[in-house]
């Protein structure tokens, strides 16, 4: 059953909190990030909070350490374990950062779970400072939507990265989990015979609610991670029993033809 994309968001839909706002909070950095977010787009801003952390002696190990208490539902690890166990194709498109994602979901045991993680890049400077960069080089020239930040346009991931291959893969449905504002513009794209997932009362869920008819996607709202887990799967498997009764359907047609014809010769003695 490799006929399912699930495309997660990751803050506030993986993990409980949003991971820039945990890693500053507990770093003790809420009033400098408070003060200089009117300055500067939130990607940006991030890069020039690890400077900040960076020169008050705050080390990559402090920020490990801080990242591996990040808060996240009890059954969200098992949701994805048991979606991927489904043969299911998963997938992160996230406006945190590589550095981020990678360490919680290495913490989690999750890392091998996905098979690709779309986000801002991330590294280490040779000076132990975690540099953030955006996914999207808004200096160089915009990605030209309206609904999204600059750095990052969680549609264009959608539309010209996830769709692409999808459709050169032959037929397969996406499911696309999210909560934010940021998480609007990719579910404009999803097509007929896809899903949304939105987290309730959540700025996505509310913006979808403004004119759910602009979604071509099912509407599957779900609120904490034991709804996430009982919605998705329960989608995963509807969506394969569909796809094995077509199979069924299909394969019966066929043994109809075939007994059709073989009934012929087999006809005569019969009649007497
Ligand atoms: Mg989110
Ligand atoms: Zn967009």
């Amino acid at each position: 059953m490799a006929g399912i994309v699930v495309v997660f968001d990751f803050d506030k839909t993986i993990i409980e909190c949003d991971s820039d706002n945990w890693v500053v909070d507990e770093l003790g950095a809420t009033d400098l990030f408070n003060q200089l977010l009117p300055t500067m787009p939130w990607n940006s801003l991030m890069d020039r909070m690890m400077k900040e952390l960076h020169s008050q002696g705050k080390t990559i190990e402090d920020i490990v350490e801080v990242l591996k208490r990040t808060p996240i539902h009890p059954r969200v690890v098992p949701a994805i374990k048991a979606a991927h166990a489904l043969g299911c194709d998963l997938k992160i498109v996230s406006d945190a950062n590589l550095f981020f994602i990678e360490t919680i979901l290495k913490h989690l045991g999750l890392e091998e779970f996905f098979s690709e993680i779309n986000t801002n890049p991330s590294y280490v400077d040779e000076q132990g400072r975690l540099r953030i960069s955006p996914h999207h080089d808004f200096i160089k020239c915009s990605h030209g939507c309206s609904l999204c930040p600059p750095n990052m346009c969680k549609g264009v991931v959608i539309e010209e990265r996830i769709q692409t291959s999808l459709s050169s893969e032959g037929k397969k449905k996406l499911i696309y989990l999210g909560d934010g504002s940021g998480d609007y513009c990719p579910s404009l794209k999803l097509k007929e015979g896809d899903f949304v997932m939105p987290r309730k009362n959540f700025p996505l869920f509310d913006l979808i609610c403004k004119d759910p008819l602009l979604i071509k996607a099912d509407i599957h709202e779900w609120t904490d991670g034991e709804e996430l887990e009982h919605i998705l799967l329960n989608l995963i498997n509807t969506i394969a029993m569909e796809e094995n009764a077509q199979f069924i359907s299909a394969a019966d047609c066929k043994l109809q033809t075939m007994s059709a014809h073989e009934a012929l010769p087999q006809a005569l003695p019969v009649r007497q």
